[in-house]
């Protein structure tokens, strides 16, 4: 309130500079927030799957809007013997507002999932079952990483990381983020599955 009367009371020429100088401060407080916002209701089921932060009428909602049965069982699997189920509230709209999402992994044996990032979380992995060779790359380049066997939890920051199945048999990867909205960028795709002009790959 202060500072909008400070605004109010001074000379024109110089209220559009206090404004500017008011719409920098509020821009560089929404950059610090790296994490999603925090709610302001208890919960705000998303009405449609579409992530567009309209909420269901609470007094209608059910234990079954804070419940979700769809990763009971593996998804689909890509040719790198890969599979992976995001919990998100496009399928769990009780997710919703809440800051938090969900994957489940699979891998067959030798089962990749290459090189990515979440621009918009840290995941924490947990190593449900098999052994699961899992690392991160820092801005150094350095490589950290380690084969998880089942039972043991990696954190993985914003930074490029990847899994490999290297154990005999099925393995499982349970990831959680601090966004509802953790995004996926896939290096190879990103790099080379994109309209990035081919003179710049060379
Ligand atoms: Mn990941």
């Amino acid at each position: 309130m202060l500072i909008l009367q400070k605004i109010v009371t001074f000379p024109s020429k110089t209220i559009i500079n206090k404004i500017a100088v008011l719409i920098v401060y509020l821009l560089f407080i929404i950059g610090v927030l790296a994490s999603d916002p925090d709610p302001v209701m208890d919960f705000c089921i998303a009405k449609s799957a579409d992530n567009s932060l309209t909420c269901k009428n609470s007094s209608t909602a059910t234990v079954e809007d804070f419940t979700y049965s769809g990763i009971k069982f593996p998804g689909n699997f890509k040719q790198t013997g890969f599979s992976s189920m995001a919990v998100n509230p496009n399928v769990f709209p009780g997710l919703n507002t809440l800051g938090v999402s969900f994957v489940r992994a699979d891998f067959g044996v030798g089962g990749v999932n290459v090189p990515h990032f979440h621009p918009r979380a840290t995941e924490v992995a947990f190593a449900q079952e098999g052994k699961i060779y899992s690392g991160f790359v820092d801005t150094s380049n350095k490589v950290f990483a380690k084969v998880l066997e089942k039972g043991e939890v990696m954190v993985l920051r914003v930074l490029v990381h990847f899994q490999m199945n290297v154990g005999d048999g099925p393995a499982t990867i349970l990831g959680s983020f601090d966004s509802q909205n953790p995004g996926l960028m896939r290096i190879p795709n990103a790099v080379f599955g994109s309209d990035i002009k081919e003179e710049l790959l060379d």
